[in-house]
């Protein structure tokens, strides 16, 4: 992997990251997401990545479902929601992709399906939702390009499980 595409794929990684700190936010903003039953009989997996130069972004959906000239990018958790909404980071994620097949495949997606363990969640991919996430990667980039970036969370747990922690400076004990 080249170092260009080793930042691109670090970028959507730090994507997650920086949604995943603003998780306990009260107004995210963000939609709710509306839960959906779907046949996953058709549901064909996606091996390849999907790469945008003009977003400079790379990632590859678990799944890509044709609906008739639709494609609909899914993103497959292995965690239950257990009737909690789910995380930001995972439907920053999401929209990433969504934003990926709308430039790398040429269709924009009305949606995407986030798909947990006990509940399958549609989440519309609006105007409000993409301008939400093209200000996250213009912030995750100029974050990037600090010398410093303070701790954003005070949870300990978060750095326990953290791959960074071993050269992070600012983890918390647990
Ligand atoms: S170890 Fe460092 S990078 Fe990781 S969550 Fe804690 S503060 Fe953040």
């Amino acid at each position: 992997m080249t170092p260009f595409l080793l930042a691109l794929v670090l970028l959507l990684l730090g994507l997650g990251l920086f949604f995943l700190a603003r998780r306990q936010r009260k107004e995210s903003g963000l939609p709710a997401g509306e839960i959906i039953y779907t046949d996953a009989g058709d549901w064909r997996r996606n091996d390849r990545p999907l790469f945008s130069n003009r977003y400079r972004l790379v990632g590859k959906p678990d799944y890509l479902v044709r609906q008739g000239r639709m494609i609909i990018p899914v993103e497959v958790k292995s965690a239950r929601l257990r009737g909690r909404p789910p995380h930001d980071s995972h439907k920053m994620q999401l929209a990433a992709y969504c934003l990926l097949v709308e430039d790398a495949l040429g269709v924009r997606p009305d949606y995407g399906i986030l798909r947990y363990a006990d509940a399958t969640i549609r989440l519309d991919y609006t105007d409000a939702l993409r301008r939400e996430l093209l200000a996250a990667m213009t912030a995750m980039r100029r974050a990037a390009a600090l010398p410093d970036i303070p701790r954003s969370h005070d949870d300990p747990a978060r750095c326990h499980f953290c791959g960074y922690r071993e050269s992070c400076d600012e983890a918390l004990a647990v």
